[in-house]
């Protein structure tokens, strides 16, 4: 059976990429998949986490998706802590892949910086917990944003190597990218050569779901542009970070094509361009974060709805975690 999973991390505030490049597309694909909704919590605290606000992030990142309109009914929605199947998974494939790959990974050379000595064990070996989240639950289609394409590799990795070591053909399904729309890679507003995070420390990078009109406008007021007016046709982005971003979080907003904003906005300058996107990024947001605050004033509901989603996902991962036990020759008692 076809199955998707995807997750996010509850290390900080939902943002304007995480909602292009991710939500909209989750809210889309619950009508057509079994999706399983993951609020990925072990892998927030590869990075420092405060304990005394992590299980209210975690809370938070599920409002958003409820907001956003997932249906916790329809899909599994639960904390990926709660299940031990992830745990117990990641460190058996830790076992199977190969150093070389996570070697290779671009992001844990991004999020480590300079000081890569410094960084934790659990940030180099994260995409081998991801391709624990995705195989627990033999996952099939996996969708991705440009920064997760590399790891879903590694995911397929991990299972192809899997079934060869351990002599069990198909065991795991190789899983499949759905590959996303226009906001699959949204750029922070301080510099459009790196993505929008949630993790990064400057506040101005990003607009967040919870943000209120007035910051919306003002972080964008202040996003890094150029001097230029507008091109008329999309070639005339070529080499203009800032701009070129704008204009696709402006398209992916309206539901346009980067050539259709520009047929609209060419000619002006950002301080045309701005305004208009700043309204528009308001009047699509509001009513998220509206209904997302609504949702956390009842944590008793989303704790419900968090318990419950354990249960439905221990339900698919358990069986398949002990049939990897006796695979790998564990004693069964
Ligand atoms: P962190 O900085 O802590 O890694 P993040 O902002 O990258 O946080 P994640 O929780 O790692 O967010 O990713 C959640 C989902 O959002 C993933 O599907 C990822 O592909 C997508 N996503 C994250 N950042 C962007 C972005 N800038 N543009 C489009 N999609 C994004
Ligand atoms: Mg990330």
């Amino acid at each position: 059976p076809e199955r998707v999973f995807s997750g996010m991390q509850p290390s900080g505030d939902l943002h304007l990429g995480n909602y292009l490049g991710a939500l909209i597309n989750w809210v889309k694909m619950q009508e057509d998949w079994e999706c399983v909704f993951c609020a990925v919590d072990l892998h927030a605290i590869t990075v420092p986490q405060d304990p005394k606000i992590l299980a209210s992030k975690t809370r938070e990142i599920v409002a958003a998706w409820l907001a956003a309109g997932i249906d916790p009914k329809k899909n599994i929605v639960f904390a990926q802590s709660s299940v031990r199947a992830h745990t117990e998974l990641a460190w058996i494939l830790n076992c199977t892949a190969r150093m070389g790959w996570a070697e290779r990974m671009t992001q844990f050379k991004d999020k480590a910086g300079k000081d890569a000595e410094r960084a934790s064990v659990g940030l180099f070996t994260y995409p081998v917990l991801m391709a624990a989240d995705i195989l627990a639950y033999k996952a099939t289609h996996v969708p991705v944003g440009d920064d997760q394409k590399q790891h879903l590799e590694l995911t397929r990795d991990c299972a192809d190597r899997f079934n060869r070591d351990f002599n069990a053909p198909n065991f795991f399904p190789i899983p499949e990218p759905l590959i996303q729309g226009p906001g699959a890679r949204i750029m922070s507003l301080k510099d459009g050569t790196k993505k929008m995070s949630k993790s990064d420390p400057s506040e101005l990078s990003r607009i967040n779901l919870v943000d209120d009109g007035d910051t919306i406008a003002k972080k964008i007021k202040k996003a890094k542009s150029d001097a230029n007016a507008l091109p008329s046709e999309v070639e005339g982005l070529e080499g203009r970070p800032e701009a070129r971003n704008l204009v696709g979080i402006y398209g992916a907003l309206a539901d346009m094509t980067s050539a259709q904003v520009l047929a609209e906005f060419g000619g002006e300058g950002f301080g045309k361009f701005k305004p208009a996107l700043a309204e528009l990024a308001v009047e699509k947001l509001a009513p998220i974060s509206e209904r997302m605050r609504n949702y956390m004033s009842d944590t008793a509901q989303i704790d419900v709805i968090l318990k419950d989603g354990a249960e439905r996902a221990s339900a698919i991962a358990d069986p398949i975690l002990k049939q990897v036990r006796e695979t790998v020759g564990f004693v069964s008692v």
